[in-house]
């Protein structure tokens, strides 16, 4: 059996990916602490509410890194961290 991918496009315009991304790391890091990553179980969770919430956190988590990546895929981090030189047709930057 073959199951068909079915993508949907977002259109965003190039020159706000670095924005984009920025805000969607800081918001992996908000999630982060304001879900207490995995160490400290609010005290009136069942163990299984703990785990439940940490695999929901892990969800949202890998959800907005798969974006970070799509992001990256238009505009490419050198192992600096910087997009340097690395342009692409659709990277944004409009003084190359
Ligand atoms: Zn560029």
């Amino acid at each position: 059996m073959t199951i068909e991918l079915v993508t949907a496009e977002l259109v965003v315009p190039a020159e706000r990916l670095k924005m984009l991304r920025e805000t969607l790391c800081r918001a992996q890091s908000a999630l982060r602490v304001t879900e207490g990553w995995v160490d400290d179980a609010q005290s009136s969770e069942t163990d299984a509410q703990a785990m439940e919430r940490f695999v929901k956190l892990m969800y949202d988590i890998d959800q907005i890194a798969e974006l970070v990546r799509e992001i990256d895929r238009h505009r490419p981090l050198g192992i600096d961290g910087k997009h340097g030189d690395l342009h692409t047709p659709t990277c944004g930057c409009g003084d190359r």
